[in-house]
């Protein structure tokens, strides 16, 4: 099998969220059993990381000259395919942002030109061809449509990891990227009088999958849905909801050079006892014997950070210490920052994207909050159980499928793995909270669930076998048998 990856992230190279982590580590992971191959955008700094490189295609889109570069990030990573086109990758700020935090206004040209060099190259313009191309989120949803053109024959995987984000643009906009007009349908790419670049992966593909099996439901009704549940329920026999796993080497507790000290299983209390006592120092929080509470993630609306800020008085009047990792909308880290400027001893704003930070937080934490309005499958939650931190999650999406509610029946049979709460509200946060705080007063029930969470298997090797199994069923098989041993890693 020969796979290629297009996605706008890749952890190493570019990373905003959990689309970055699941693209590397399902590459990774795969990448024992067929050729792969990963295709991101050249933002700036990129190229440097990449050593080895060479230029591997050269392309003309849209007037602008591309090359495509090939390169080795480390030694088990895929090999990674850089599209460059400096007028709009080489720049300061995020994949999708300027350093104030605005979209790029030109970000339907950038992922129309990405989308359209995916296309080229799986299509004859480089030497290494696939024979099934796995397109991530909107930003490569154009890649489905415009591969389906080129090489009708090459079987299309789509992954939603989350569908809130489309990519929707206007009618000058489907001009300018001199999209086929037979696309302004409601079977193409057209969206309410606009167009939107995902409905590409979802119309275009020869199946979809998302990153749950409780999402791959809920985005067929119209509350999750975001108005493309008819189109996710047309295809609903070739939609499959299959549970994101974590890079359990990267992620583990017992050897983290991130963290201050490695504990397992065996010493989880202790360890993180030093954990908590060493952040404590380095945020300049009282060392006080209390339960530490972290949010770690987006500030945008799907993450329910504001629940947090709106129950501020509530929780200020709780034994507990909370801190904040996590940047995004600026009103919300303004009241992020203004809430620990008020309780320093108590409450810390870091407001940055900083990975140690996550590991160091995560080893050191008690509850890791996570109040999403939505949740396509989440990273954190899973994070937090293999370092024996307790998940506090609104019950929806992964967070449902992956977090295994505390109660007197979990209890007893120890597979209570978290908290789960009903409502994604004031109340339901605190409910959360104060049940945590109450798991917190017996040790003993304490270090069950946080024992439980360390055993649960979320490694990609289970995960990336269900990939493979998927793509076996799409590949037509004498392409899987025409593949020659050798290129098979
Ligand atoms: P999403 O992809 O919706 O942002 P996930 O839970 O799937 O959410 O993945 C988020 C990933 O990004 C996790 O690896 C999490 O640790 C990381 N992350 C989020 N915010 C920050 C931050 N401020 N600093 C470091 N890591 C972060």
């Amino acid at each position: 099998m020969k796979i290629l990856h297009a996605s706008a992230e890749c952890f190493g190279l570019a990373k905003t969220g959990g689309l970055a982590d699941v693209v590397h580590a399902l590459s990774l992971a795969s990448y024992r059993h067929a050729d792969v191959r990963i295709c991101i955008p050249s933002y700036r700094g990129v190229f440097a990381r990449l050593r080895n490189t060479c230029e591997i295609a050269s392309l003309e889109i849209y007037g602008y000259p591309v090359r495509v570069l090939e390169g080795e990030l480390d030694a088990v990573t895929p090999p990674i395919w850089l599209i460059d086109c400096p007028d709009l990758f080489d720049r300061p700020g995020d994949p999708y942002r300027d350093r104030s935090g605005r979209d790029y206004p030109d970000n339907a040209l950038r992922f129309g030109l990405f989308s359209r060099a995916v296309a080229l190259l799986v299509s004859g313009a480089a030497e290494w061809q696939p024979n099934l191309l796995h397109l991530h989120d909107w930003q490569a949803g154009l890649a489905a449509a415009w591969s389906k053109r080129l090489r009708p024959s090459l079987p299309v995987l789509f992954t939603i990891h989350n569908l809130a984000y489309q990519g929707v643009f206007d009618r000058a906009t489907f001009d300018l990227l001199e999209l086929p007009a037979e696309w302004w349908d409601i079977e193409g790419v057209e969206y309410w009088g606009g167009f939107c670049f995902i409905k590409g992966g979802l119309n275009f593909s020869d199946a979809i999958t998302t990153v749950s099996p409780s999402y791959a439901e809920e985005i067929k009704t119209p509350a999750f849905g975001c108005g493309l549940d008819g189109v996710l329920r047309k295809r609903s026999n070739e939609l499959f909801g299959l549970l994101n796993g974590i890079d359990a080497e990267h992620w583990n507790p017992a050897a983290d050079p991130l963290i201050e000290t490695c504990y397992s299983r065996a010493n989880v209390t202790e360890g993180k006892r030093r954990n908590r006592h060493a952040l404590q120092r380095l945020l300049g929080l009282a060392p006080m014997e209390v339960p530490l509470f972290i949010f770690i993630g987006r500030l945008a609306d799907q993450k329910g950070a504001d629940l947090l800020l709106a129950a501020r008085e509530e929780i200020a009047a709780l034994p507990l210490q909370l801190v904040f990792l996590a940047a995004g909308d600026a009103g919300l880290e303004q009241a992020c920052r203004a809430w620990a400027s008020e309780m320093p001893e108590r409450v810390a704003a870091l407001i940055r994207m900083d990975e140690a930070l996550a590991h160091r937080l995560t080893a050191a934490a008690d509850f890791q909050l996570m109040p999403s309005r939505f949740e396509p499958c989440g990273l954190s939650q899973l994070y937090a159980q293999r370092y024996g931190t307790v998940p506090v999650v609104r019950a929806t999406g992964g967070l449902r499928d992956t977090v295994i509610d505390l109660n007197a029946d979990t209890l007893a049979d120890q597979s209570a793995t978290g908290i789960l709460f009903a409502e994604a509200d004031v109340d339901g946060v605190l409910s959360g909270i104060r049940r945590a705080l109450r798991l917190y007063q017996s040790k003993s029930s304490l270090l069950a669930v946080r024992r439980a969470g360390m055993s649960k298997d979320f490694s990609w090797d289970k995960a990336a076998a269900r990939y493979l199994e998927l793509y076996r069923e799409l590949i037509p098989a004498p392409a899987i048998s025409a593949t020659s041993p050798a290129s098979v890693q």
